[in-house]
């Protein structure tokens, strides 16, 4: 079965439940299925046949979601085009996937015209905006209600479904090519280790162009539950969401739940029907999981680790592995493998490492992407061997859990001793001054690199570097501690998946000069 024939399945069995929530906007299962049906009538009519691309430029909304299942059921792909890029970037994806129609709500239908003028395989632009369409521009709603349901193209298995392009956190970002099949695997995998059954609720919080929020978006409709999206993530809406949609589970990305954690009338809120935050995507500083823990009493956590290539899930650590009391080593780690996907830490030739030995992290299975849309050289390198590199550097314990300890190319090499930038921001998010932190490599003539660090205060607390270095030394070995401490009113620059953004912090020290990566 692909993607679309499970949401006809859902639609068969219970098909006047509530399925999709936008603000206003509610449609049971079987409205669900209908709208799809139709929007892929639209696209086909537009030209998509089999293998086409269909690209969408918009904020998230339940148009979104519908747009998710229409491309494909249409026998297209999806290419969620990444709306925080600028236009010369956005340019940049759409030239690289060739799709055949744009999708655009209110906030980008002035990107359209030239989008359409710089890359010419687009044939129509479709605005999925509320009110009257741009002249030269197809309604979605009027579109839709015109046209008859199409039948199913019926793709699945090795199919490809979608371009997810990566988030961009190193360079440029990658389509990913995954298949149907690739996204099932997943899917199943979280309705396994999640316990996703037909009660969830779930709110899509993070951006759908990302597969952070994908992912949850194609098991949530496998298990039979409820999609809730939420507009641009603010963690207003996202606390006001909970509560009015009585929301049973929500993804974020470390980042989001601080934000929500630092909202001053949080306790205002009814938040009792939630009963599961799941996080990942990059690292999660154990002091705000503590937090987040204590002040969501009654909540399971659980994080997966992995990446777009490989559907997102590599690792999941379950919400018994949270404890707060005894043995709470568990926090720091990622979990084990996920079903079907095996995990494996080697070192340069590709050879196993033992256990506690940090190397890089490569995964084989289900999930693992079907290449680099036209970059065979990239996915012959990174695929090398059957397995999926993923540039990330950890180790396993004695009982399989993984350790993620950075990035390689984020990793710090200070007078020839590696520095996970990781670990120091675990130690530094310690201190009870700081709200947020970055560690990166700056260039040292003695030493080659030297660990510095960026702290935001918390709202009302006075912080100095001294106060950051002399808690570091507390907690971790000299060398790891930061040499200097930049402290930075701003909260810090996020990627355009709400990742702090690293390469914008180093830049101003290695302006003009490179940098060794590992
Ligand atoms: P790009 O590949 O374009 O540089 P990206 O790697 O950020 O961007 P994604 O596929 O969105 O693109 O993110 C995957 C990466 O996010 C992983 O390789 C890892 O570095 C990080 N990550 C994901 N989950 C976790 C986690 N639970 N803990 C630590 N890091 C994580
Ligand atoms: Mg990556």
């Amino acid at each position: 079965m692909g993607l679309t024939q499970w949401l006809t399945h859902g639609a068969r069995q219970h098909a006047d439940e509530l399925a999709l929530v936008f603000g206003d906007k509610r449609y049971t299962r079987a409205e669900f299925e209908d709208r799809v049906s139709r929007l892929a009538a639209v696209l086909r009519d537009c030209g998509v046949g089999t293998g086409d691309r269909v690209a969408m430029l918009a904020n998230s909304s339940h148009r979104y979601i519908e747009y998710y299942y229409a491309s494909l059921w249409a026998g297209g792909i999806m290419v969620p085009l990444n709306t925080r890029l600028a236009l010369p970037e956005i340019v940049e994806q759409a030239r690289d996937a060739e799709p055949v129609v744009l999708i655009v709500d209110e906030s980008f239908s002035g990107q359209a015209e030239p989008l359409m003028q710089a890359a010419p395989s687009f044939r129509h632009v479709i605005f999925a905006g509320d009110g009257a369409a741009p002249s030269g521009m197809i309604s979605y709603e009027a579109a839709l209600a015109a046209a008859m349901p199409m039948a199913d193209a019926g793709r699945d298995g090795d199919d490809v479904a979608c371009l997810f392009y990566t988030g961009g956190t190193t360079g440029r970002a990658k389509g990913v090519m995954l298949s149907h099949g690739n996204l099932i695997a997943n899917a199943r995998n979280t309705l396994a280790l999640t316990g996703f059954d037909r009660t969830l609720v779930h709110l899509h919080a993070g951006p759908l162009f990302h597969l952070a929020a994908g992912g949850r978006v194609f098991a949530t409709t496998i298990a039979g539950g409820r999609h809730v999206v939420a507009p641009r993530f603010t963690p207003e809406d996202a606390l006001e969401i909970i509560q009015r949609e009585r929301i049973t589970t929500a993804t974020f990305v470390p980042t989001m739940l601080g934000m929500i954690l630092q909202m001053p009338n949080f306790s205002s809120y009814d938040l009792s029907s939630l009963t599961r935050i799941t996080y990942g995507a990059s690292p999660m500083p154990e002091a705000l999981l503590r937090e987040g823990l204590e002040r969501f009493p009654g909540v399971a956590f659980a994080q997966s680790y992995g990446m777009t290539e490989l559907s997102p899930m590599a690792t999941f650590l379950p919400p018994e592995e949270h404890r707060l009391d005894g043995d709470t080593r568990r926090l720091r780690s990622a979990g084990r493998a996920v079903p079907g996907v095996e995990v494996r830490v080697v070192d340069e030739d590709d050879s196993p490492l033992p256990v506690g030995k940090v190397g890089e992290i490569v995964a084989r299975g289900p999930t693992v992407m079907k290449g680099y849309w036209r970059q065979p050289e990239l996915t012959a390198t990174a695929l090398r061997g059957g397995w999926m590199h993923t540039g990330d550097a950890g180790y396993f314990d004695e009982d399989g859990f993984l350790y993620v300890v950075d990035r390689t190319k984020d990793m710090i090499v200070s007078g020839g001793e590696n520095v996970y930038s990781t670990e120091v921001e675990n130690a530094i998010c310690r201190h009870p001054a700081v709200a947020q932190c970055a560690v990166i490599g700056i260039p040292d003539p003695k030493w080659g690199e030297a660990v510095h660090a960026i702290v935001v205060p918390r709202a009302g607390r006075e912080l100095d570097a001294a106060s950051v270095i002399s808690h570091c030394r507390e907690l971790i070995a000299a060398y790891k501690c930061p040499r200097s401490v930049d402290v930075h009113p701003e909260p810090l620059p996020l990627s355009s998946v709400n990742k702090i953004n690293k390469a914008v912090l180093r830049q101003p020290f290695w302006a003009g000069r490179d940098r060794q990566v590992n």
